[in-house]
């Protein structure tokens, strides 16, 4: 079976220098808050291109922090995407505010800005013929949007910075999945009023652990987070200025992402030409939709992603490449307004049908720096071989 994401390879790439860090974690002993935390910190702001890197426990917290330094709680309304992973929104109702869904462009799987601007609307005027909301939410206030880079790819931020800064909205980037992408000149993690990253695994720069990051040209708001990781903590240590959590990157995995940061940008540059070998592997396949990256952006592929015709093909051609040896995952099989989690709001079925019928079609191939010629050769005949028995 090819690694749907092959960890080993680049573990014997980044062994030597990952260990010669650890190595200096174990002997200087600060595991909470040691020296390869804040040289991360400062490396990973010049990396993004802003001011401030607080980095933090998980994605998760990243997301989650910057809502508590804006004291965003009920009776709030954070607009967000319901197709992405449930960590996006779970943050908000974490906090009693409430998660707004936008349906996506069908094209980029990102949030349409359309349809965001309306919804802001809706929320402003508290009216659901302008656009559908939670019907169980009451008279919300429109606080924070949170678009996602899916897959790797930035979202329209061209269009959405200026469309909430209009109304008054701040712009909380979930770049989970696109850090080492780009829009334009500039780095996804770095647009809006902050953005937010993870350190996971399987994320384009992951760690050997749970680790994220925020990242802010705002000094006041980067002051505000690296209160709320620790809890809220003061100019003393015990002195508490507000309720905060415990969400400290620990020292190790900073001395991991360190060893891994020196040979980012060729992995970076690796998954472009996996990706090209894709597109080109798959050119002119009847019923295969292959994802689309505009001129001016850099997509860090977190996931290389197919649409196919519906369910039906979808599960056959999964199938078969199987027994070809090649796996395969559906990114996501359920929106987030579907949820058992998210009943509660009132959503039905029907709401947000782009974001439906895309989770019916979606599926996502094995995607990884270290995917070698004959590998991607096989999988592409193997995708070819199955998209003939699309009906
Ligand atoms: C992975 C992910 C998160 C959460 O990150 P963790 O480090 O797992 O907490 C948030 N948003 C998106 C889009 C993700 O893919």
């Amino acid at each position: 079976m090819i690694p749907f994401i092959d960890l080993q390879a680049q573990k014997r790439r980044v062994e030597t220098e990952a260990r010669r860090r650890m190595d200096a974690v174990l002997e200087h002993g600060r595991f909470v808050m040691g020296p390869e935390v804040d040289e991360l910190e400062k490396r990973l702001a010049e990396y993004v291109g802003v001011e401030h890197a607080v980095s933090c426990a998980s994605g998760t917290d990243a997301l989650l922090m910057p809502l508590m330094a804006l004291d965003i709680g009920p009776g709030d309304a954070v607009l967000t995407t319901p197709f992405t992973f449930i960590a996006t929104a779970e943050v908000i109702s974490l906090l009693g505010a409430t998660p707004v869904f936008v349906d996506i462009d069908p094209v980029t799987f990102n949030i349409d800005p359309d349809k965001l601007e309306a919804a802001i609307r809706a929320v402003e005027q508290n009216d659901s013929s302008i656009h559908t909301l939670p019907p169980n939410a009451g008279k919300l206030t429109a606080k924070a949007v949170i678009p996602v880079d899916l897959f790797g790819q930035a979202a329209d931020y061209d269009r959405i910075l200026p469309l909430c800064e209009k109304h008054g909205v701040a712009v909380i980037e979930d770049a989970a999945q696109s850090f080492g992408g780009r829009l334009g000149d500039r780095r996804c993690g770095s647009f809006g009023l902050c953005g937010a990253t993870s350190f996971f695994p399987a994320k384009p720069l992951g760690c050997w652990g749970d680790g994220g990051a925020v990242f802010t040209d705002d000094a006041e708001l980067a002051e505000k987070l690296t209160s709320v990781r620790v809890h809220g903590q003061g100019r003393d240590k015990y002195e508490n200025v507000r309720v905060g959590i415990n969400g400290r990157l620990d020292t190790l995995q900073a001395a991991v992402l360190l060893a891994k940061l020196d040979i980012f940008d060729d992995e970076i540059e690796a998954r472009q030409k996996v990706a090209a070998a894709y597109a080109k592997g798959m050119a002119g396949l009847e019923g295969v939709v292959t994802p689309t990256v505009p001129e001016n952006m850099l997509s860090a592929w977190a996931q290389y992603s197919l649409l196919t015709p519906g369910p039906q093909a979808r599960e056959g051609l999964m199938a078969h490449l199987k027994e070809a040896g090649v796996p395969s995952v559906i990114y996501y099989p359920k929106p987030l307004h579907m949820q058992t989690a998210y009943a509660g709001l009132g959503y039905g079925e029907g709401d947000f049908p782009i974001s439906e019928g895309v989770s019916r079609r979606i599926m996502s191939l094995p995607m990884h720096p270290y995917l070698e010629d004959g590998q991607i050769e096989t999988i592409c005949q193997a995708v070819r071989q199955g998209a003939e028995n699309f009906a």
